[in-house]
């Protein structure tokens, strides 16, 4: 067969059922760089449905393939079995996109059979991380019920999101060096929905937020900073309103030097 001057071929009917198979290959090979998949996943299927507005990518892995374990990480774990699982991805354009794979459960030989995980989604989770981030995005920048309509997904969905990567964040902030704090509250919602918000000074960010208004919230914070490695009592100036709750409050911190705005 010989290529012609525009890309053909002279004389030769290229065979239909190739230039099919040859197209799959081709939309497979895209989506699994799109994907940044390294074996031993791969796409196996690509199903592009234009009627339904969606696209369906199954992902697997090879027969035989090994795993680490994700607890202990023992490496080169065989597979037990699999578990089918489905993730919603990034939107192809205006087409709702979901992953598709059967996710293996391999055999450690010190913890026994475990789920593993999967490099496009977090333990647990019904999107894809790329989807996760788009979420947090949006909502940084809009109301939750706002980023769930533009999406089309429910908003307690998306706020079991925002809420794990929150958690996340909380757990990562170090308040050994906490010394000066800033207290205010805030309507959560319409009416008398009250959050306290408690701020560093000194890094200019939230460090933790308390459901309601009252001396309560004062004393859970203390403990909040006890329990992530900061000491309470070495809090020495705390600028807040000069509400009566947040005065009996007050008393959480020792030696605090008290302020007002
Ligand atoms: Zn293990």
């Amino acid at each position: 067969m010989r290529a012609g001057r525009h890309g053909g071929t002279m004389g030769t009917r290229i065979d239909p059922a190739l230039l099919a198979n040859w197209c799959r290959m081709r939309d497979a090979d895209l989506f699994q760089l799109a994907l940044g998949l390294v074996p031993p996943w791969m796409i196996k299927t690509v199903n592009f449905d234009a009627d339904k507005k969606r696209l369906d990518l199954e992902i697997d892995f090879k027969t035989g393939g090994r795993f680490p374990c994700p607890d202990c990480g023992t490496v080169d774990c065989p597979t037990h079995d699999t578990v089918m699982k489905t993730w919603r991805h990034l939107d192809f354009f205006q087409h709702q996109a979901f992953l598709h794979a059967r996710t293996p459960r391999i055999i450690c030989p010190k913890c026994g059979v475990r789920l593993v995980g999967v490099p496009w989604a977090r333990p647990g989770s019904g999107f894809t991380l790329l989807f996760e981030a788009l979420v947090m995005t949006l909502v940084k920048h809009m109301p939750v019920a706002a980023a769930a309509r533009l999406i089309g997904e429910h908003d307690t969905r998306i706020w079991r999101i925002v809420f794990h990567y929150v958690e996340e964040a909380l757990a990562r902030v170090d308040l050994a060096d906490l010394r000066r704090i800033c207290i205010d509250e805030t309507a959560a919602k319409r009416g008398h929905d009250y959050i306290t918000l408690f701020v560093d000074i000194d890094r200019r960010r939230v460090v933790y937020i308390a459901d309601g208004k009252d001396a309560g919230t004062v004393a859970e914070f203390a403990d909040h900073v006890d329990a992530r490695g900061g000491d309470a009592s070495r809090v020495k100036e705390v600028c807040v309103d000069m509400s009566d709750a947040f005065i009996k409050g007050k008393r959480s911190f020792n030696g605090f030097c008290f302020g007002s705005f």
